[in-house]
């Protein structure tokens, strides 16, 4: 059994009324950066394995923190670097105690491309655009193009999986533009960011050909700067199963979820090839990445509880 935590956290960014860094108690609350994602996921584990190791059980159980999760790369540091080196060869399941909560069973994450597109036209004086192409212009009817024969078609793909944060569509934003150098130069190039979310069942290939369809006839330049598959892991697998019988022995209803971020459980589902795997953890993601993040404590003790009976599930004699 191996579960994985990671420690790095996203940076604190403003407008906090507590010590970002305090990890003040009150009222029944832990505050500060990462008290949600997920040191407090990190805890659950040291804890539910001590529980464990005070029952009868066999198995080995091998833990790891690792950095580098929140940075997101095609490849990375932490998970990436432990499934490379082969450390996670060998093991039967793996849990990641992200913030799903403490009846949250996290059986996947959506895939995604982020991604630069660069449109080019030919400069000219800003007073004859007709001896120009205006890559501006030439961006502005991509992207409507975009709006009016791909996002309908987006907006009709959904998936019954519960998905946290709550976006069951699959998406396409466009994030950062950038064209012209001075109002009397017709601009040669221009240039967007977009951020492409695909449901499990889509695929990385069909999403890129859908998104260049528009721009065959232009000339454009395509970059990728961060890609994964959706990760989906069955129903079925006997970590999954195990999880959701100890969610019911917590005297709550399992929900079967997947992250509408990417995680990395991506590494463990697509280049450790283990699918008896998920996520399950204390804390909110709701409550991860904002200013004032925080975690209650009864949802950090419920679901260090759910973590113990899921390894009791499975490791007990
Ligand atoms: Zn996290």
């Amino acid at each position: 059994m191996h579960l994985n935590g990671h420690y790095d956290v996203v940076p604190v960014g403003n407008d906090w009324t507590r010590d970002p860094f305090g990890g003040e108690l009150s009222d029944g609350w832990i505050h500060g950066r990462g008290a949600a994602d997920m040191k407090s996921g990190l805890a659950a584990q040291v804890i539910a394995v001590e529980a464990l190791r005070r029952t009868e059980w066999r198995g080995r159980i091998v833990q790891s923190a690792v950095p580098d999760e929140e940075t997101v790369g095609v490849e990375n540091a932490g998970m990436g670097f432990l499934v490379e080196q082969g450390r996670l060869d060998g093991a039967d399941a793996v849990i990641i105690t992200e913030p799903f909560g403490p009846d949250g069973v996290g059986i996947g994450h959506k895939g995604a491309i982020w991604g630069e597109i660069t449109i080019f036209g030919k400069q000219a004086h800003g007073s004859s655009p007709r001896l120009g192409v205006n890559a501006v212009e030439a961006m502005a009817r991509y992207l409507a193009t975009l709006d009016a024969e791909l996002r309908p078609k987006l907006d009709e793909r959904t998936t019954e999986l519960g998905v946290t944060p709550p976006e069951p569509r699959s998406t396409l934003s466009f994030d950062t533009i950038r064209g012209g150098v001075a109002t009397n130069i017709v601009p040669d190039r221009c240039t967007v960011t977009f951020n492409r979310r695909l449901l499990p069942g889509e695929d990385l290939d069909g999403a890129r050909r859908e998104l260049l369809a528009p721009l065959e006839q232009v000339r454009h330049e395509y970059r990728e700067l961060y890609a994964t598959e959706p990760t989906l892991v069955g129903e079925e697998e006997p970590v999954v199963q195990a999880a959701c019988r100890a969610v019911r022995e917590l005297g709550l209803e399992p929900r079967l979820l997947i992250s509408a971020g990417s995680d990395d459980q991506r590494f463990v589902v697509h280049r450790a090839g283990i699918t008896n795997s998920l996520v399950y953890g204390p804390g909110t993601t709701a409550l991860s990445h904002i200013s004032d993040e925080r975690i209650a404590i009864e949802d950090l003790i419920l679901g260090t509880k759910g973590l113990a009976l899921i390894l009791d599930e499975l490791l007990a004699v």
